[in-house]
C-alpha cells in the first residue's frame, strides 16, 4: 500500500454509535426509545440521523443528523474502519489528530476506546496494531525510512494529572499532580510525563492495559463502579527520511476516554464523590463552553476561547483548536429511563459538528 493522502474533513467528524439495551434493562421491561435511519456507504460506515422519542411524550421525537451513526449492531472492526484507520493514515502523513469518546456513564465509552478481548477489542488496541502494520509496509517499501513511536497515557481525575503509565502509588501524596506547559514550538505538553518509546503493538497494548489498570474508580449509588476520570493515551510518531526529507514528518495522536457525562444531581453523591463531580463537570462544562466558542468562530464571530478553564481543554486546547483532525464519539444508551441524558448528549454532540478543523502537516 502507498502512503496516499486521506481527504481532510474541515469539521470536526462526529459518530454516534448506540449501544444494545443491556440484559439489566431487559429485565426492567426498558424499551428503547431511539431508532437510526442509516445511510450506509461503500465502506460499511453510514450516515445518518437519531431519531428520540420522549417517553412522557409520543408526539414529539426529535431527530439529529451526524457524519456517521453506528447502530446496536455495529461490530468493533466497522467503527475502527470508519473512525480509527483514518487517524492511523492521517498521524503516519504528518497530521494530528484525535479521537474522543463522550457520553454518559454505562453509555459504551470505553467499550469503544478498550472494549473486549479478541474480535472485541475496540479502537486503541486496533489503532496501535494497525499502526505498526503500516510502518512494517511503509519500512518495506523504502528502506531508508525511520520511524520513532513513543506512547503516554494519563488521567485528569479532580484536575489533577496523574500519570497512568508512572503511578504515584500512593494517591494522597500526588499533591497538585503534573503540570501543563506551553513550549514555544512544540506547542502544549505534560511536564514530566512519561514517554515510553515502543517497538510493536504488544508493547502499546501491554502499555495500555497495564495504564488502565491504573484509573481511578469509585461508586456511586446509582453506578456500583463508574469511571470518573479522562484519560488520554497518546501515540507519538517521528519520521525521518534521509534520501526525501518531504518525509520528515511528526504527529501525535490523543485517544480520549471521557468521564461520564451525567449531571450529578439524584445520585446520592456526597462527599469526595461530590467533589470528584463537581471537578469532573468542571472539566466537562469547559469542554461545552469551548465548544459553543468554537462554533461561533465558525459562525464567523470573533470569540475568546477559554481553552484555560479547565486541565481537559488545556491539554486538548491543540486539538480542538486548530491542526488536529478531530472525531467526537458519541455513546447512547438507548433506555427510556436514560432519556434526559442521552438528550443532553445529542445536542452536545450535534453543537460539535460544526467547529472548523484546519489541520496541516508536521513537517520537522
Ligand atoms: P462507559 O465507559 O461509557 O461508562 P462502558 O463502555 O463500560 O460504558 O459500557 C457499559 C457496558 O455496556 C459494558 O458492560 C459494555 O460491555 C456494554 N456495552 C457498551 N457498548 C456496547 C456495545 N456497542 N455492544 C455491546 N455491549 C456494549
Ligand atoms: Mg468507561
Amino acid at each position: 500500500m502507498g502512503d496516499e493522502e486521506e481527504k481532510k474533513p474541515d469539521c470536526v467528524k462526529v459518530a454516534v454509535r448506540l449501544r444494545p439495551l443491556s440484559s439489566k434493562e431487559l429485565g426492567n421491561n426498558e424499551s428503547s426509545i431511539i431508532e437510526l435511519t442509516e445511510q450506509t456507504s461503500g465502506t460499511g460506515t453510514a450516515t445518518g440521523s437519531v431519531v428520540i422519542n420522549d417517553p412522557d411524550n409520543k408526539e414529539k421525537p426529535s431527530t439529529f443528523a451526524f457524519d456517521i451513526v453506528f447502530g446496536t449492531g455495529t461490530m468493533q472492526e466497522t467503527v475502527f474502519q470508519a473512525v480509527g484507520q483514518a487517524a492511523v493514515n492521517s498521524t503516519l502523513t504528518g497530521y494530528n489528530g484525535t479521537i474522543f469518546a463522550y457520553g454518559q456513564t454505562g453509555s459504551g465509552k470505553s467499550w469503544c476506546m478498550m472494549g473486549g478481548g479478541g474480535d472485541l477489542k475496540g479502537i486503541i488496541p486496533r489503532v496501535n496494531e494497525q499502526l505498526f502494520v503500516r510502518i512494517d509496509e511503509l519500512q518495506q517499501a523504502v528502506s531508508s525510512r525511520k520511524f520513532l513511536v513513543m506512547c503516554s497515557f494519563f488521567e485528569i481525575y479532580n484536575e489533577i494529572i496523574f500519570d497512568l503509565l508512572n503511578p504515584v502509588q500512593d494517591r494522597s501524596k500526588l499533591g497538585a499532580g503534573l503540570q501543563v506547559k506551553e513550549h514555544p514550538v512544540l506547542g502544549i505538553y505534560v511536564k514530566d510525563l512519561q514517554e515510553i518509546v515502543v517497538s510493536d503493538a504488544d508493547k502499546l497494548v501491554q502499555l495500555m492495559n497495564s495504564g488502565t489498570k491504573n484509573r481511578a474508580v469509585s461508586s456511586t449509588m446509582m453506578n456500583s463502579v463508574s469511571s470518573r476520570s479522562h484519560s488520554i493515551f497518546t501515540i507519538k510518531v517521528h519520521q525521518k527520511d534521509d534520501e526525501d526529507k518531504s518525509k520528515n514528518v511528526f504527529a501525535k495522536l490523543n485517544l480520549v476516554d471521557l468521564a461520564g457525562s451525567e449531571r450529578q444531581k439524584g445520585t446520592g453523591a456526597s462527599g469526595q464523590t461530590l467533589k470528584e463531580g463537581a471537578n469532573i463537570n468542571k472539566s466537562l462544562s469547559a469542554l461545552g463552553n469551548v465548544i459553543n466558542a468554537l462554533v461561533e468562530i465558525a459562525n464567523g464571530k470573533k470569540v475568546f476561547v477559554p481553552f484555560r478553564n479547565s486541565k481537559l481543554t488545556r491539554v486538548l486546547q491543540e486539538s480542538l483548536g486548530g491542526n488536529s483532525l478531530c472525531t467526537m464519539l458519541a455513546t447512547l444508551s438507548p433506555a427510556a429511563c436514560n432519556y434526559e441524558e442521552t438528550m443532553s448528549t445529542l445536542r452536545y454532540a450535534n453543537r460539535a459538528k460544526a467547529i472548523k478543523v484546519s489541520a496541516t502537516k508536521n513537517e520537522e
